[in-house]
């Protein structure tokens, strides 16, 4: 067999992730490999967890990138936080809070749900009751649930959980670098994110942060962490000062996270989260020229991650295929209850952009029109960014 050089074709990614990457970002990986215990890469890890407190907004000095996408971000701060006997709450509303479910339920935990119907939030009063049956450990829930577009209000969830003395655990993977994260002022006992969503940079880190309460807890526990590989009591030894050898830190996945959040630190927080806000807003008035109906109601709808109706008689499959091939550009299908019903478009860290929206809504508008919708391309762009 002959193997062409590689050659992948640059794809304009409005999906649920990954998001674009900026030229700075590739050109850190391209960087240099030094060794994961060498000074100039210590010198790295300090800035970086200095960055991520940035972006977290805390004090946190257990804030560090878990080697491993979102998801492994999610099983270091669950199994963590839980042992087997502990209970958990979980909140669901889609796919993610759906996956937290079956985390803590294989760490031996007694799992409870609150639900909400996909595209709503959770109310914090069913959370409160449910609070009232039991004594939890911890109570979970997705901040920015992917895949229904959902933004979930935080502050009466975060006064139920510590009344009645639980742990709060935020999924902040679809928010962070995109809209308002505010662990310290919010109170969170737990989050962890991923590079790949509205920090803009390629999958493979988790960044993760636990306050003091959940650092006692971890203190307390009486059985060891049931992963090896993402035990913090262990980690924590090889971010801290003592430097202990765990596991090769993936060294160039590194280098992109720090360019990415200095990325982020040069634009400033409050610039990023407007940019975020004013984006969407513009997407949604073009898509709404084009006679298109969103799923989420406009209160609680996320800036990084609009889910759209797929109108009757439109093969959804065939437009993403279109815009694809046609159009170089990538956007997400309809997951779990959503599942052929809905596109879902991604406005995440370097997507964010005008020129992105007006490639998106031209592309859109002419393969709807291909399947004998009328669509006014011009004046939707027009629209939107008015
Ligand atoms: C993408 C995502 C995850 C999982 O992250 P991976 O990087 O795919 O492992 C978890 N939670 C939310 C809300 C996500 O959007």
């Amino acid at each position: 067999m002959t193997y062409r050089p590689l050659g992948p074709k640059a794809r304009l990614l409005m999906g649920p992730g990954p998001s674009p990457i900026h030229p700075r970002v590739y050109g850190a990986m391209a960087m240099p490999v030094v060794g994961h215990l060498d000074p100039q890469f210590v010198a790295l890890m300090e800035e970086t967890k200095e960055l991520l407190r940035h972006v977290f907004q805390t004090g946190n000095e257990l804030t560090l990138p878990i080697s491993g996408t979102g998801s492994a971000g999610m099983e270091t701060c669950v199994l963590n936080a839980l042992e087997p006997g502990d209970a958990a709450l979980i909140c669901v509303n889609g796919v993610f809070g759906a996956r937290l479910r079956e985390v803590a339920a294989r760490c031996g935990a007694r799992v409870d749900v609150v639900e909400a119907p996909w595209g709503q939030d959770i109310d914090p009063e069913d959370v409160r009751r449910a609070l009232r049956g039991s004594e939890y450990k911890l109570v979970a829930a997705v901040h920015a649930e992917t895949s229904t577009g959902v933004l979930q209000p935080l502050s009466d969830l975060v006064a139920a959980a510590h009344e009645a003395g639980a742990l709060f655990l935020l999924d902040t993977v679809t928010s962070l670098g995109g809209v308002e994260v505010d662990v310290d002022g919010w109170e969170i006992d737990l989050s962890y994110s991923g590079t790949q969503k509205c920090l803009s940079c390629p999958p493979g880190l988790a960044p993760i942060t636990l306050g003091p309460r959940a650092r006692e807890a971890l203190g307390r526990r009486t059985h060891p962490v049931q992963s090896w590989y993402l035990d913090l009591t262990l980690l924590q030894e090889y971010w801290g000062a003592a430097r202990v050898y765990h596991h090769t830190a993936p060294v160039s996945m590194n280098y992109a996270l720090r360019e990415a959040l200095l990325l982020v630190r040069e634009e400033g927080l409050q610039a990023r989260w407007a940019r975020h806000r004013d984006m969407h807003a513009a997407l949604v008035r073009g898509l709404e020229a084009l006679g298109l109906e969103l799923v989420v109601s406009e209160a609680i709808r996320l800036p990084t991650l609009t889910t759209v109706r797929v109108p009757d008689g439109v093969d959804e499959a065939r437009v993403r295929g279109e815009l694809l091939e046609t159009h170089n550009l990538e956007i997400g299908a309809g997951l779990g209850t959503f599942k052929g019903a809905a596109w879902r478009i991604g406005l995440m860290g370097e997507a964010a952009c005008a020129e992105s929206i007006a490639r998106l809504l031209a592309g859109l508008g002419s393969c709807l029109s291909a399947q004998g919708r009328s669509a006014d391309v011009s004046g939707a762009v027009r629209r939107a960014l008015e």
